[in-house]
């Protein structure tokens, strides 16, 4: 199951608005972003360089 990278919530296949994009800085990590978190436009950081982005 995907998680979102912001809050760790567990993202359902079915779960509509979700946002899925590579890491714009190393392109090596997939971010995840709930729905939520893409309205509120949350912060995420890359696990693997770090990357800061909204
Ligand atoms: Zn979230
Ligand atoms: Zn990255």
């Amino acid at each position: 199951m995907p998680r979102c990278t912001c809050c760790g919530k567990v993202i359902t296949p079915d779960e509509t608005g979700s946002a899925k994009f590579p890491c714009p800085n190393c392109g090596q990590i997939t971010i995840t972003r709930c729905e939520k978190c893409r309205i509120f436009g949350r912060l995420y950081t890359c696990p693997a360089c770090g990357f800061r982005g909204p």
